[in-house]
């Protein structure tokens, strides 16, 4: 079982940087290969993970996810992996490292006025992805590491984004081949817009919503005189691409399409963060109430969620319970009936609840930690052990499911387990040291030999890593 998590671990991180890969001073030389940018890709997450901005709540990012790859699988690489992600910023913006890692700001998330828009935007970024923009950008340059292309990457992002704040990490970084870079992206453009509306188009969307965006983003514009979105900056919007977005679309079949539940859900659960718990509660009664406004389940959603986050959790139970009637099928409505019933003690038939939640909605990881942490509460280690070691192989990335393993073997008291298991979560957040820590505190704790030689060759790997970081 440990070698499959390893392997896993291995292909989607940090750790294929050690594994016999040419040296990294080819890298300058010619278009990068896939691999390469994958690495740029994983070595770039790692500052933008750590990073307070980072909107680290599995719910959104499995929606995000879903709806990034609908589109992926209808895009010109659809074998291609990606990770999409939310950054917890009102300002308007989307971007797309190369390797296929593309963040969404949570403020443009809630200006879209239809799922529709969102995919828009999504296939406008895959399309950045696979037809190589942003490493083409950095593959000229003299850059001798892998390190050092993911420095100048995320430089270019934030430049391009804000450039009065970015000053200072440009500096010392070529300024003038940024500067350049920043200049020459209109081809660019207009090749993700084309690929990206084949694509919307491709994976049953409303073609509509791509112009529609374009021009409410140019028309806001003028209106915030001095005060240009970062998406216009990222991606500079002309009337020419407006026009020749619009002209396409025209050619296209009028198709009206429907935004899914969890679309409205998520857009609840982004405007219950944004405010207070108290505002929050407020704000979705007022949408509930006799001026009603906004898709009423997601508001009742909101209400019941903000309710909760205000530890009202009796009434939340309440607001919540006509949901559970009429939306038969979610997984974040059977997330947030899970917690509501956890916090209120109706502990009877909460076992039987989330193995039923758990198998409907197998993807959905905010269940399956609720889960567990239901299964650690009533001492039932082996049980929370199974079902990790299942949503481990689904997503061998998470580095949440590796730390509630750590928990079920510290009960256990299998402490090689436990510390090994640890490993992955420190490596899985970027901290190598950490990392390295508990693979020596694994190795002395060990007594399974087929383990020990794992966490020994780990050991290696990790060290030679931390030493390359070191050069
Ligand atoms: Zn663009």
């Amino acid at each position: 079982m440990k070698n499959l998590l390893f392997i896993a671990l291995c292909t989607s991180s940090l750790l294929c940087r050690a594994d016999g890969l040419p040296d990294l001073g080819d890298v300058s030389q010619a278009a990068l290969s896939p691999q390469q940018e994958r690495q740029i890709g994983e070595q770039s997450m790692f500052e933008i993970r750590a990073d307070r901005s980072y909107l680290d709540d599995a719910e959104i990012s499995d929606y995000l996810n879903q709806l990034g790859y609908q589109l992926v699988s209808n895009s010109s690489e659809p074998g291609q992996e990606f990770e999409f992600f939310a950054i917890n910023d009102n300002s308007i913006n989307a971007f797309a490292l190369p390797g296929g890692f593309v963040g969404v700001n949570t403020g443009l998330i809630l200006i879209t006025q239809s799922e529709s828009e969102l995919a828009s935007v999504l296939g406008h970024e895959i399309a950045h992805v696979t037809q190589h923009h942003l490493a083409r950008m950095i593959s000229g340059q003299k850059f001798d590491t892998i390190t050092a292309m993911a420095a100048i990457a995320v430089a270019i992002l934030a430049a391009r984004s804000n450039p009065e704040a970015s000053t200072a990490a440009i500096v010392g970084m070529q300024a003038g081949a940024i500067q350049r870079q920043l200049n020459f992206t209109r081809a660019h453009e207009e090749e993700a817009d084309r690929l990206g509306l084949a694509t919307l188009q491709k994976a049953g969307f409303d073609v509509r919503a791509m112009p529609a965006f374009l021009e409410r983003m140019q028309k806001n514009t003028r209106l915030l005189e001095g005060n240009t979105p970062s998406y216009m900056r990222t991606h500079p919007i002309t009337s020419e691409r407006v026009a020749d977005i619009a002209g396409r679309v025209q050619q296209m079949p009028y198709r009206l399409v429907a935004d899914s539940l969890s679309f409205q859900l998520v857009r609840a659960k982004l405007q219950s963060m944004q405010r207070s718990p108290q505002e929050a509660v407020a704000y979705f009664s007022d949408a509930l109430g006799p001026q009603k406004h906004g898709n009423q389940t997601a508001q009742r959603y909101g209400l019941a969620l903000a309710l909760m986050r205000n530890h009202q959790s009796a009434r939340a139970a309440q607001e919540f319970a006509p949901l559970q009637k009429e939306v038969a099928h979610n997984p974040m409505i059977a997330t947030l009936a899970g917690q509501i019933m956890r916090a209120n003690k109706s502990d009877k038939g909460l076992i039987e609840f989330y193995r039923n939640a758990t198998q409907n909605f197998p993807q959905h990881r905010a269940l399956t930690y609720d889960y567990v942490e239901l299964l650690l509460q009533g001492l039932r280690y082996d049980d929370a052990l199974k079902l990790l070691n299942e949503q481990i192989i689904s997503h061998p990335s998470d580095p949440r499911l590796y730390e509630l393993q750590a928990r079920s073997y510290s009960a256990l008291g299998k402490r090689q387990d436990e510390h090994h298991a640890l490993a992955y979560t420190y490596a899985l957040h970027g901290n190598l040291y950490g990392a390295i820590e508990q693979l020596e505190l694994a190795k002395q704790a060990g007594t399974d030999y087929y383990q020990l030689s794992a966490i020994e060759s780990e050991l290696k790997q990790f060290r030679e890593i931390a030493a390359a970081h070191r050069k």
